[in-house]
């Protein structure tokens, strides 16, 4: 190819562009509509399907290079768009934002600086704005787009502890480290809660023996009688709590915690209250009441690449007050000169983990601006209806076990053929999962609930049917009986 093909900006490069993109085109949608979700390769077989040199001296040309991706990459990838598809939190994504994905990549904005992303550093802003009314955060709110949940918890723990270092032991942390009595700092959230949060003690320096796991209700939601014995002793043992985590939307369960109960104990606590809703937070669109008290947060971590349907990456931290940021501010003089805050320039890397940064503001604005607040809440719901129907499926089942009432549309389930005990169910869903993954008609999690293996229908797509929900099913029961028969399970 020619420099001119290589880049945008000349007819040449445009009509590369063009070809290049209608190949890839054709060739997603040969991938998008495959039969099965996957073709069940072992990760050996894909190692020996994909077997061209990576970086050859002589290239093979930009159409072979595709068609090379065409046939041996996308046909052995799991199909996301596929109905039964239903693992794990990983959405079909939508149109709107493919297209807006495709869009923001030509572009190739970088949020770090006004003067390399000017209308998108004015419109993440306006999308901010529009996610603080949409979970009733005060006007004094202000937020940040990321890499998704692991971002935004890990930033929002990041400011409550510099918050608190602050305030407790008049401690910079920024400059200054974290202060000696930093051992005692604690982190409260359930023991459902996303695995994130211990993941961001690690890094904050605290260690995630600060993540204290508050034990969980009948409906695997934050207890607040245990929350209540969990504070006292942690005060008599001399601890400080500084966080309290609320997760809407559970990863096995999508059990959401009592948000309003949580956020008084942490007025009366004084701890900054985050609201894990990377899974949950599209219930906002659905005017939900089991959200009720996330208007309170201090902050909270929402995801489009899971319940809003956007690609993958795309996630957002909101934070009750912007001012917030500033325990994490910094200026550099080719970035963001001091200068230029004063005379109003946004400032947006200064609110930001990553310095150059994606535009992935412009796919939830594509998919809130194409479908509007009621289309995007009816998907959502038409998901949780699938859930309670396959929930009830799953009940009127022999040869089923519904492991719990699904809260947002994960359904976690056993296939129990007979009255077997645990640790033999536990092998044979075990079983059933290494299977289903060769097999690959449906692509389905595990999990384990109190020591048991289990299986999990994760139903995001609102393509999914109940049907084939009984198509997945019955896949399950196949493999679990062969590995009966083959004794898998003595
Ligand atoms: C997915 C998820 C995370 C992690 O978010 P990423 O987007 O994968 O970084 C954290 N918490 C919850 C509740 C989640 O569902």
């Amino acid at each position: 190819m020619s420099t001119d093909e290589l880049f945008l900006g000349s007819d040449a490069g445009d009509a590369a562009y063009r070809e290049a993109m209608a190949r890839a085109t054709d060739a997603v949608l040969a991938f998008a509509d495959a039969e099965t979700p996957y073709s069940g390769r072992s990760p050996e077989a894909l190692d020996a399907v994909l077997d061209a040199p990576v970086l050859p001296d002589t290239g093979v040309g930009l159409p072979a290079a595709l068609d090379e991706v065409a046939t041996t990459v996308l046909p052995h990838s799991v199909g996301t768009s596929n109905p039964r598809c239903a693992a794990h939190l990983q959405c079909p994504p939508m149109v709107p934002g493919l297209a807006a994905e495709a869009m923001l990549t030509a572009a190739n904005q970088s949020l770090d600086s006004f003067d390399q992303a000017p209308a998108a550093t004015v419109l993440e802003q306006q999308v901010v704005e529009a996610l603080r009314e949409l979970f009733g955060l005060p006007a004094s709110a202000d937020g940040v787009f990321t890499s998704g949940g692991t971002q935004s918890n890990f930033q929002a723990l990041l400011l409550a502890r510099d918050r608190h270092c602050h305030r407790a032991f008049d401690r910079d942390v920024q400059t200054a480290g974290l202060p000696p009595a930093a051992s005692s700092l604690r982190i409260l959230c359930s023991e459902a809660a996303h695995f994130t949060g211990k993941q961001a003690a690690h890094h904050l320096g605290l260690g995630e023996d600060a993540v204290v796991s508050v034990p969980t209700d009948g409906d695997h939601r934050l207890s607040l009688d245990a929350l209540d014995e969990t504070l006292a002793s942690l005060d008599a043992a001399g601890a400080v709590p500084f966080a309290l985590v609320g997760t809407a939307g559970t990863t096995d369960f999508g059990s959401i915690d009592p948000l309003a109960a949580l956020a008084d104990r942490a007025d009366e606590h004084d701890l900054w209250f985050h609201v894990d809703a990377a899974y949950g937070g599209a219930l906002a669109l659905t005017d939900d009441a089991r959200l009720d008290g996330i208007e309170r947060a201090d902050s909270l971590a929402v995801d489009f690449h899971k319940l809003f349907y956007q690609p993958i990456s795309c996630g957002a931290l909101l934070v009750r007050d912007g001012d917030e940021f500033r325990w994490m501010a910094r200026n550099a003089a080719y970035l963001n000169p001091a200068s230029d805050d004063a005379s109003g320039v946004p400032n947006l890397v200064a609110k930001s983990v990553q310095t150059t940064r994606r535009f992935d503001a412009l796919k939830p604005y594509v998919a809130f601006r194409a479908l509007g607040r009621d289309r995007l809440g009816a998907l959502v719901s038409a998901t949780l209806d699938l859930a309670t129907a396959a929930a009830d499926l799953l009940d009127a089942a022999d040869d089923f076990e519904l492991v719990h009432e699904p809260t947002l549309n994960a359904v976690v389930f056993r296939y129990r053929p007979r009255l077997v005990d645990d640790h033999a169910v536990s092998r044979l869903n075990a079983a059933i999962r290494r299977r289903l993954l060769d097999d690959g008609r449906a692509i389905v999690a595990r999990t384990e609930v109190d020591g048991v293996t289990s299986l999990k229908f994760t139903l995001l797509n609102p393509r999914t049917t109940l049907d084939d929900v009984a198509a997945m099913l019955d896949v399950v029961r196949e493999c679990g009986e062969t590995a009966l028969a083959q004794e898998v399970v003595a």
